[in-house]
């Protein structure tokens, strides 16, 4: 298969990537040890406003060591956005605790918070078994209306994490959790820079938190619970610390960080132009109070044929699109799991939702072919 001409998502890699890397391959500092690991940790968490950032192997090994350092286990339930990358909900399964998930609300696209809020309130009354945590997803980089979700989950004791793998860069505006970076407000949050996320360390992830014994137990397990210089080691634990090589790859990306939102948002902001009241094609959310990441332009068409033909007709002309997340529910290793709300509303979404092209490097008249493209075909033109 050749690579599309117009891709959906591709990393950039300006600015110094290449000098830190040589850096790196010249100073012999290419593994588990190394300046720039830690460096990373600090400027992320400047620029995340977090208290405290460690780095580790993947978004993955992220969320699993948040679970492991809450102390999730055998046992536990743990709550799940439906929508989202199934590596949202892996980790729990890691841990060996139970997966229920939560139905999507339309005006973020994210877990409804009043399905979580009816649930945790139902079960508080009939003395039922809370969840052990909260997983919430900022799906496509648009913040789950987190404010509800948290002052209910803290007075009952659960804490709540957030999965900001596509998230950096968002952030609330207004409200309750005014001038939050996503990722932030919760317990703990998590980021990924797999290679088409914001930035991208070829394969890494942060954990984020104010809470410096959360951090210090999710360093300890990410290193092997090693103590002191030599073997010794204090329990079994696990190697997913970012390596010097990543690291550096990661601290280049930050640098660029600003452009690379500014690129992000000036492409959502010109297709949500172009699909403007466009009665067939509905752009992702715009929510008040909250600034979207732009990691992935998604949009909805009337169903899920209009949505295939569509996806079809732009992969004929060499344009790459993806169709959205499939709700967890629908997939095998999930297929049992409860769903509060049921399910329908994620269904619905992903059986509609088209990912366009997002990467920094998109040019506006690619930009353009693609929503010429869509909108031809939806208005059921044919273009040559
Ligand atoms: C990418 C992603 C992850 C996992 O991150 P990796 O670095 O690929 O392990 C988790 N959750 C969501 C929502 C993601 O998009």
């Amino acid at each position: 298969m050749s690579a599309p001409r117009i891709p959906m998502l591709v990393p950039s890699l300006p600015g110094r990537a290449r000098d830190y890397l040589v850096e790196c391959v010249e100073t012999n500092w290419v593994s588990s040890v190394g300046p720039f690991v830690g460096r990373f940790e600090r400027e992320f968490a400047e620029r995340t406003g977090a208290e405290h950032a460690v780095a580790c192997a993947s978004g993955t090994a992220a969320l699993h060591l948040i679970l492991l350092a809450l102390g999730i286990g055998p046992g536990d339930e743990v709550l799940v956005s439906d929508l989202t990358f199934v590596a949202s909900a892996n980790p729990v399964r890691h841990c060996g605790a139970e997966v229920t998930l939560v139905d999507s609300e339309t005006r973020t696209w994210n877990l409804d918070p009043a399905l979580v809020l009816d649930e945790l309130t139902r079960r508080r009354r009939s003395g039922g078994r809370l969840p052990a945590a909260i997983v919430a997803v900022d799906v496509l980089g648009q913040p789950a209306d987190l404010a509800p979700l948290l002052s209910a989950a803290t007075d009952m004791g659960i804490p709540v994490i957030e999965d900001a793998a596509e998230a950096l860069g968002a952030r609330w505006t207004a409200g309750a959790l005014a001038g939050h970076h996503a990722g932030t407000p919760a317990r703990a949050g998590f980021f990924s820079f797999n290679g088409n996320k914001i930035i991208t360390t070829g394969g890494g992830g942060m954990v984020v938190t104010g809470d410096g014994h959360l951090a210090a137990r999710v360093r300890h397990l990410s290193t092997q619970a090693r103590v002191g210089p030599d073997f010794d080691h204090d329990e079994v634990a696990y190697n997913y610390r970012l390596v010097n090589v990543c690291a550096a790859l990661g601290v280049a990306q930050l640098e660029c960080l600003d452009d690379f939102l500014a690129r992000k948002r000036a492409i959502a902001a010109a297709y949500d132009e172009r699909f403007a009241a466009v009665e067939a094609v509905t752009p992702p959310p715009l929510v008040p109070g909250m600034e979207r990441s732009g990691w992935l332009y998604t949009i909805l068409l009337a169903d899920r044929t209009m949505r295939d033909d569509v996806r079809a007709a732009l992969a004929a002309h060499g344009i790459e699109t993806r169709p959205l997340w499939t709700p967890l529910h629908l997939l095998r290793p999930y297929e049992g799991a409860r769903v509060i709300g049921g399910g329908a509303t994620a269904a619905a979404l992903s059986a509609r939702g088209l990912s366009l092209p997002s990467s920094v490097s998109l040019t506006d008249p690619e930009l353009d072919e693609v929503a010429d493209r869509i909108l031809d075909r939806v208005r059921g033109r044919a273009v040559a």
